[in-house]
C-alpha cells in the first residue's frame, strides 16, 4: 500500500491488463473472490459518526434539562434531598428515553439507506452480469452506460461517446470526454481522459474498462473526508415544530415566572415552595417529547413504506407524499407489465399474427387463421436476423422458464427470431457487430453495423415507426425492393396501435465493406428498406388498474407519459381507466412543443396521456402542473429524467431499470418499479401525517392539563397544592414513556384514500386542533382539581386526595389516547384496543406504573402517595369514561358542523 500505483492513465490498455494480470474476457469468479480477500470490499470507509457516549451526553443539551438541573441544585441547597433525587432521576430517565428513541429512528433510516446499494455491470466467467458494486476487484472488466455512477477507478479500454461529470472530484461542472489512448504520465487528474473515477457520473455514451483501484484506494477514497455528510434528520414539519416548540418554551417559562411572582408576592406562598411549583409547571407544560415522537412516527412510516417497496431517500418527501394531487407516471414497465411479446408482424403485403406468450420461443405464424411456415416466407428469415442482431438483450433458460436480461422490447424480438427458427448465437458469429448506436428515448431508434466474414456490410435499424419510415425509401417484397407506400403502412399500423400494442419498425441497408464506424449521419442519410413493423403487446398491470382507481378515489389525478405511439398510449390509458368518465385525452410530444407555457398550463388540466414524449417534456410538464398549484409526483428512470425528478415535489425513480442518476435525483425509489407502489406510498404518507397530527393533538392537552392544575391552584390561592411538583414530574415522565409513543404505530384510517389530498399550505395546528387542545386541557384540569377539592371537603387526608388527583389525570389521559386513535371519526368501543397492539401495551404499562406509584412503599415515601380504596378508583374510572364519551361527542358535533358548512356552500 505504501508503493505508489503505476500511472494507469499513461500506460496503454494492454499494458494495464498485463500489470493487473487481467484479460478482456474478465476474471473468473474464483479469481475475483481471491482478489476480494486481498483488496477488501469496494466500499469507502464509513464516515465518522458520533459515538454512543457522545449521543447520550448530547441528550442533556436541552433547555428543559438545564432548568431541571438548576432546580436539582437549588433543592439540594435547600436540603430537600428527596426532591433532588427525584428530579435527577427524571433527568437521567429522560435522557435515556431520548437516547433510545433517537437510536431507533436512526437505525430505521440507516437500514433503508442500505437497500439502495449501487450495482455494476461486470464481465465474469465470460458472461456479462450485474453485481453489487461492493464486489468489484482490481482486474474486473466493467461496463459503463449513461446514468451510471462509476463504481471504481477504471482504466478505459473502449469508449463510445463517453462523457463523465467529474464535479465531485475536480469541481469542474462540464462533463469531460473520455478516450482510450494513453496520456502523459504527469497529466493532472482532470486531463487523465483515459480514466473514469469512482463516484463520478456518466452523462452520456458507453464505455468498457478494467478496474484499477477500489474502495479506499480509489481517488475518491483518498479524499473521503468529503463524504462525511449524512443526510440530516430534518423535514419542513420538524423544523416548524421545533420553531413552535421554542416559541412555546419561552411562553411557558414566562408563565412559570409570572406564577412564581404571583404566588410569592400576592398569595403568600413561600419562595422555596413556589420555586418548585414553577419548575414543575415548566416541565409539565413543555412538550419536550414531541420532536422525538414526530421523528419516530416518520421513521416507523418510512420503514412501513420500505416493506411495501417504496424506499424513501429524503425524509421531507414523506410529507409531500401525503399532499400529492397529481401523479405523472411512465407507462412502460410501471403501469404495464413490461413483458413484451411480438403478436403482429406487418409486412408490405399482409399482416401476420404470431402465437405464443412470454419469452418462450414456442409459437407459430398465421395469416387469416392459416399457419404460415417460415420457410415459405423468406422475409421472416431477414426479420429474424435483424431481430437477433440489432439487439442487446439475452435470453437464457432456467428450468422451464426463459429469463431475460436486458430490455423487454428486445427480449421479445429474440423470442421472435427463435420462433422463426434462428439461433441468435450462431447469427452473431456469422455477422459480427462492428459498431452500434444504442437506443435512447430521445432519438427512438437503435442501429447496428455488421460484416460477415466475406466482408459484406449491413446496417440494421429498428425503432419508432415515425422515425424509421421517414428514413426508408423502399419496402421489402418477395420480388425485391419497391418504393415505400407510407400511406398503406400508416393505416395498417393505426389498427395495431389501437389494440394497445407498441409498434417497432425494422429496416436495413447495405454498408460498405470498409466501414468500421456507425455515425448518426449514416442513419440520417436514409435509403433504408423497410422489412416489417412489429406489434408488441404489453398488458397493463392488474394491480396498476386498481391503484389508479384508488388514486382517483383519493382525489389524485393520474397522468401517463410514454414514448409510444399516441394510439397505443390511448388504448392502454383507457384500459387503465385513467379517465373514468370517458375516453382519455391524449397530447403528443410535438403538440407539447407547439404550446407556450400558458397554453400548456391550460392543456394539462384536460389531458391524461402524454404520448411520443421524451425526457425534456417531463420537466415542462412538471412545471405546468406546479404552476396550476398541483403537488406533483413524477416517475423516471433515465439520466435525462433527473431534472424533472428534482423539480417534482416527489421524484420517484425506478429501482430496477432506473439509472443511478435518476435514483440520486429522486426522493423515492420503487424497488419493484410498480405504479401500485406509488399509490401505497401515498397512503403511507397520508397515514404518517395523520399520526403526527394525532400525536400532537394528544400530547399538547396532556401537557396543558398537567401544568394547568398547578396554575389553577396558585391562581385560586389554594393552601395545599392538588398535585405536588415532584408528582407532576412523575406524571410527565410516565406519559412520555408510555402513551404518546403508541400513536406512531397507528394503522391508516379506513377512509384514508377516500379523502381529498391535504392542502400543503394548511398549518400543522389547525383551528380545530387548537380547540381540541383547549377543550381536553380544561376537562383534565377541572376534573383533577374538582376531585381533589371534593375529597378534601370529605376530610380525606391530603396524601390520599393528591394520589387520587394524579391517578385521575393519568386515567383521563389513557382514555383520551383511545379518542386520539381517530382524529375526527368515531372510535367504536369494540375497536378501542384492536389494530395497534402498542395501545394496549402502553396503557398496561401505565396501569402498572400507577399501581406501583400508589401502593409501593418506596414510591409512597418518595412521592408522598397513599393507597386508594375501591370507591375512589371507581370515581376515577368513571371520569376516564366521561372523557372518552365527551370527546366522542365533540367529534360528532364537529363533523356535523363541517357537513353543515359543506351544505351551505353548495346552496
Ligand atoms: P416508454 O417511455 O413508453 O418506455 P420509449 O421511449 O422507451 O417509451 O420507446 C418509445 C418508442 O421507441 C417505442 O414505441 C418503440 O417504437 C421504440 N423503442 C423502444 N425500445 C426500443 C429499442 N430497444 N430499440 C429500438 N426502438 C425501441
Ligand atoms: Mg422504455
Amino acid at each position: 500500500m505504501t508503493q505508489n500505483p503505476p500511472p494507469w492513465h499513461a500506460l496503454d490498455g494492454e499494458a494495464v491488463l498485463v500489470r493487473l494480470d487481467a484479460r478482456r474476457e474478465g476474471l473468473t469468479s474464483e479469481e475475483a473472490a481471491r482478489r476480494r480477500a486481498r483488496f477488501g470490499v469496494n466500499a469507502l470507509p464509513a464516515p465518522r459518526q458520533r459515538g454512543p457516549l457522545m449521543r447520550f451526553l448530547l441528550q442533556f443539551h436541552d433547555l428543559l434539562i438545564y432548568v431541571l438541573l438548576a432546580s436539582a441544585g437549588v433543592t439540594a441547597f435547600m436540603g430537600h434531598w428527596v426532591d433532588t433525587g427525584v428530579i435527577l432521576g427524571v433527568v437521567v430517565i429522560n435522557a435515556l428515553i431520548g437516547f433510545i428513541q433517537e437510536g431507533k429512528a436512526k437505525a430505521a433510516l440507516e437500514a433503508i439507506r442500505g437497500l439502495l446499494s449501487p450495482r455494476a455491470q461486470v464481465l465474469r466467467d465470460g458472461r456479462r452480469q450485474e453485481v453489487d458494486a461492493a464486489e468489484l476487484v482490481p482486474g474486473d472488466i466493467i461496463f459503463l452506460a449513461a446514468g451510471d455512477r462509476v463504481p471504481a477507478d477504471v482504466r478505459l479500454l473502449s469508449v463510445k461517446g463517453l462523457r463523465v461529470d467529474e464535479a465531485l472530484l475536480t469541481g469542474e461542472s462540464m462533463p469531460v470526454d473520455k478516450q482510450v489512448a494513453a496520456v502523459g504520465a504527469d497529466a493532472p487528474l482532470i486531463d487523465r481522459s483515459t480514466m473514469a473515477w469512482s463516484g463520478t457520473l456518466v452523462t452520456s455514451g458507453q464505455g468498457m474498462g478494467v478496474v484499477v483501484a477500489t474502495g479506499a484506494l480509489s481517488e475518491i477514497g483518498r479524499i473521503s473526508e468529503l463524504l462525511a455528510d449524512v443526510a440530516p434528520l430534518e423535514t419542513p414539519l420538524l423544523r416548524r415544530m421545533a420553531q413552535f416548540g421554542r416559541w412555546l418554551t419561552v411562553l411557558i417559562l414566562t408563565i412559570a415566572g409570572a406564577t412564581f411572582a404571583y404566588g410569592t408576592l400576592l398569595k403568600g406562598f413561600s419562595a422555596s415552595e413556589m420555586f418548585l411549583v414553577a419548575v414543575g409547571l415548566a416541565v409539565a407544560a413543555i412538550p419536550e417529547g414531541l420532536p422525538a415522537i414526530i421523528t419516530i412516527t416518520l421513521a416507523v412510516g418510512v420503514q412501513a413504506m420500505a416493506k411495501r417497496n417504496a424506499i424513501v431517500r429524503r425524509l421531507p418527501a414523506v410529507e409531500a407524499l401525503g399532499a400529492v394531487t397529481v401523479i405523472v407516471s411512465d407507462k412502460t414497465g410501471t403501469l404495464t407489465r413490461n413483458e413484451m411479446t411480438v403478436q403482429v408482424l406487418l409486412t408490405a403485403e399482409r399482416s401476420l399474427e404470431v402465437t405464443g406468450v412470454g419469452y418462450a420461443p414456442e409459437g407459430c405464424f398465421q395469416a387469416d387463421g392459416k399457419e404460415v411456415l417460415p420457410e415459405a416466407e423468406p422475409l421472416l428469415i431477414e426479420v429474424a436476423r435483424l431481430s437477433a442482431l440489432c439487439n442487446d438483450a439475452s435470453l437464457h433458460r432456467e428450468g422451464d422458464e426463459w429469463r431475460l436480461s436486458g430490455d423487454p422490447t428486445e427480449g421479445a424480438l429474440l423470442t421472435l427470431a427463435m420462433k422463426v427458427g434462428l439461433d441468435p448465437g450462431f447469427e452473431a458469429e456469422a455477422w459480427p457487430r462492428t459498431d452500434v448506436i444504442p437506443f435512447e428515448s430521445e432519438h427512438r431508434f437503435m442501429a447496428t453495423l455488421h460484416h460477415d466474414h466475406a466482408g459484406h456490410g449491413v446496417i440494421y435499424l429498428k425503432g419508432a415507426p415515425e422515425r424509421i419510415l421517414a428514413l426508408c425509401h423502399w419496402q421489402w417484397t418477395p420480388t425485391g425492393p419497391r418504393p415505400l407506400d407510407a400511406q398503406r403502412w400508416h393505416s395498417a399500423m393505426a389498427r395495431v396501435a389501437a389494440r394497445g400494442m407498441r409498434l417497432l419498425a425494422l429496416a436495413m441497408k447495405p454498408a460498405a465493406p470498409g466501414q468500421r464506424e456507425l455515425r448518426f449521419q449514416d442513419v440520417e442519410d436514409g435509403g433504408f428498406t423497410l422489412l416489417a413493423v412489429a406489434g408488441l403487446t404489453d398488458p397493463p398491470r392488474e394491480e396498476a388498474r386498481r391503484a389508479v382507481a384508488a388514486c382517483l378515489a383519493a382525489g389524485i389525478r393520474v397522468s401517463m407519459i410514454t414514448g409510444d405511439h399516441a394510439l397505443t398510449a390511448r388504448a392502454i390509458g383507457n384500459q387503465l381507466g385513467l379517465r373514468p368518465d370517458g375516453e382519455v385525452r391524449v397530447l403528443a410530444g410535438s403538440e407539447i412543443d407547439a404550446l407556450d407555457d400558458a397554453g400548456l398550463r391550460q392543456t394539462v388540466r384536460e389531458t391524461e396521456v402524454f404520448a411520443r414524449a421524451s425526457p425534456e417534456h417531463k420537466l415542462r410538464l412538471v412545471q405546468a402542473f406546479q404552476a396550476n398549484g398541483e403537488v406533483v409526483a413524477m416517475t423516471g428512470d433515465g439520466v435525462n429524467d433527473a431534472p424533472a425528478l428534482k423539480r417534482a415535489d416527489v421524484g420517484v425513480a425506478m429501482g430496477r431499470k432506473g439509472t443511478e442518476a435518476a435514483k440520486e435525483a429522486a426522493e423515492i425509489v420503487l424497488a419493484d418499479d410498480n405504479f401500485a407502489t406509488i399509490a401505497s406510498a401515498v397512503e403511507e404518507g397520508r397515514t404518517i401525517y395523520d399520526n403526527i397530527r394525532k400525536a400532537i393533538v394528544f400530547i399538547l392537552p396532556t401537557n396543558g392539563g398537567q401544568a394547568g392544575v398547578l396554575v389553577a391552584a396558585v391562581l385560586l390561592g389554594l393552601d395545599v397544592l392538588p398535585i405536588t411538583p415532584v408528582q407532576i414530574l412523575w406524571v410527565n415522565m410516565v406519559t412520555s414513556v408510555t402513551l404518546a409513543l403508541a400513536l406512531a404505530f397507528e394503522p391508516a384510517e379506513p377512509d384514508i384514500m377516500q379523502r381529498p389530498p391535504r392542502n400543503p399550505r394548511e398549518p400543522v395546528l389547525s383551528t380545530f386542533m387548537l380547540w381540541r387542545v383547549a377543550f381536553v386541557s380544561v376537562l383534565l384540569v377541572g376534573a383533577s382539581l374538582g376531585l381533589f377539592l371534593w375529597e378534601l371537603a370529605r376530610a380525606t387526608p391530603v396524601e390520599v386526595a393528591r394520589t387520587a388527583a394524579v391517578n385521575l389525570l393519568m386515567v383521563g389521559e389513557a382514555f383520551y389516547l383511545l379518542n386520539c386513535r381517530r382524529l375526527l371519526r368515531p372510535v367504536p368501543p369494540w375497536q378501542a384496543f384492536t389494530g395497534n397492539r402498542w395501545i394496549a401495551v402502553s396503557v398496561g404499562v401505565l396501569l402498572l406504573l400507577q399501581l406501583a406509584f400508589t401502593y409501593a412503599p418506596v414510591m409512597q415515601r418518595l412521592f408522598h402517595t397513599a393507597p386508594l380504596d375501591v370507591p375512589a378508583w371507581s370515581r376515577i374510572l368513571l371520569f376516564g369514561l366521561a372523557v372518552l364519551v365527551l370527546v366522542e361527542l365533540e367529534k360528532k358535533v364537529v363533523r356535523l358542523g363541517s357537513q353543515l358548512k359543506a351544505l351551505m356552500k353548495k346552496r
